[in-house]
């Protein structure tokens, strides 16, 4: 298996410690059930940014509309690099000039627990991926119950949904990522986080 450290060279190479407020990163496996987080980033275009522990980093999708919680909606999901673990805490502004320049929000966060396949054989966290088919199920304070991750595509054409399974957690009438906004790590708005943290570095 490689290294933690070398799973995250991608995460490390397109960022400036010196510049950034965000952790570099040093990956313990944290104890219990693995966690997720959303954080919406608030940078050239907007999104939330969908991580789940595996494997003692965080495998990353941006998602430009952010996670619904009805079955009907299905939200694209772009892979991005892995990140590190402390990264689930972070919430601050990473200064202009930086990559990813922008306010970030922990806007959700929980445990999860994978219930890819179901005729007995549970896939690891790291073969669903590589399959292109997860299932996870959510224990946040704002999102809870099932959520799919499917690859659609292939090659360069490949892309990721994020869909709300249809079980008890499911309610088309619920909006999160327009009704729920504040932070659950601060309470804060993402423009209290900008006032309050903008000019520091941490
Ligand atoms: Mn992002």
């Amino acid at each position: 298996m490689a290294s933690d450290r070398d799973e995250q060279k991608e995460y490390r190479e397109k960022r400036d410690f010196r510049k950034t407020p965000e952790p570099k990163g040093r990956s313990r496996r944290s104890s219990g059930a693995p966690v997720f987080v959303v954080q919406r980033h608030d940078a050239s275009t907007e999104h939330y940014d969908f991580r789940i522990e595996t494997e003692g980093v965080l495998k990353s999708w941006a998602v430009p509309k952010g996670p619904s919680t009805d079955p009907r909606e299905k939200r694209l999901a772009v892979p991005t690099e892995d990140h590190p673990l402390e990264y689930a805490d972070f919430e601050g502004v990473i200064p202009e000039g930086c990559y990813g320049a922008g306010v970030v929000q922990v806007w959700d966060r929980g445990t999860y627990r994978n219930i890819t396949g179901g005729n007995g054989e549970t896939p690891s966290v790291e073969e669903a991926v590589e399959d292109g088919h997860l299932l996870i199920e959510l224990d946040g304070e704002k999102l809870s119950g099932g959520y799919a991750l499917h690859r659609t595509g292939t090659g360069e054409d490949a892309n990721w949904l994020l869909v709300k399974m249809d079980d008890e957690a499911a309610d088309a009438r619920r909006n999160p990522v327009s009704t729920e906004q504040r932070s659950v790590k601060s309470g804060r708005t993402m423009s209290e986080i900008e006032r309050e943290d903008g000019d520091s570095k941490s």
